[in-house]
């Protein structure tokens, strides 16, 4: 499974419109690397509001423009703009509720097979919390890999 031809030309549009900013400051341009721009366009919230100039360093992304004369910081809250509700929801809800619930179910099996004392609503508890936490490590690269493949558009 992988993108339609209308997701691939929006996704090639949107990383054409990302791949290169001028800092008017010093005046120089630069160049984003090709894996640094598709994670911004597939998963705009990956970043906070920094960005680095081939010239100065690190620079607010609200200093550097596109090609289109909008600000970096302008460009990504269009991708945020722009990224569906399912994709919100699994990036910031879905992947917890995901690892949570898996986890859960591996801590009530353990529990259950080792015959443990421990109450099962307690472990599955610790283990759901666990889940939540795991799946926050993760979240942004599962939306990606998702959104790669092109599901969440
Ligand atoms: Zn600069």
């Amino acid at each position: 499974m992988g993108m339609t031809p209308e997701q691939t030309e929006h996704f090639r549009r949107r990383c054409d419109m990302m791949s290169e900013y001028v800092h008017p400051e010093c005046g120089k341009r630069t160049q984003v690397p090709p894996k640094f721009v598709e994670a911004m366009v597939l998963d705009p919230y990956a970043f906070n509001n920094m960005t680095m100039c081939s010239h100065c360093g690190e620079v607010l992304t609200s200093k550097v423009f596109m090609r289109n004369k909008k600000s970096a910081k302008h460009m990504v809250s269009l991708l945020r703009k722009e990224a569906p509700i399912s994709f919100k929801f699994v990036r910031f809800i879905g992947v917890r509720i995901a690892f949570a619930v898996i986890a859960a179910i591996i801590g009530v099996i353990v529990q259950v097979v080792s015959m443990d004392f421990l109450p099962l609503a307690g472990v599955a508890g610790i283990m759901a919390a666990i889940g939540v936490l795991l799946g926050g490590a993760f979240d942004s690269s599962i939306a990606m890999a998702l959104r790669r493949r092109g599901m969440l558009w």
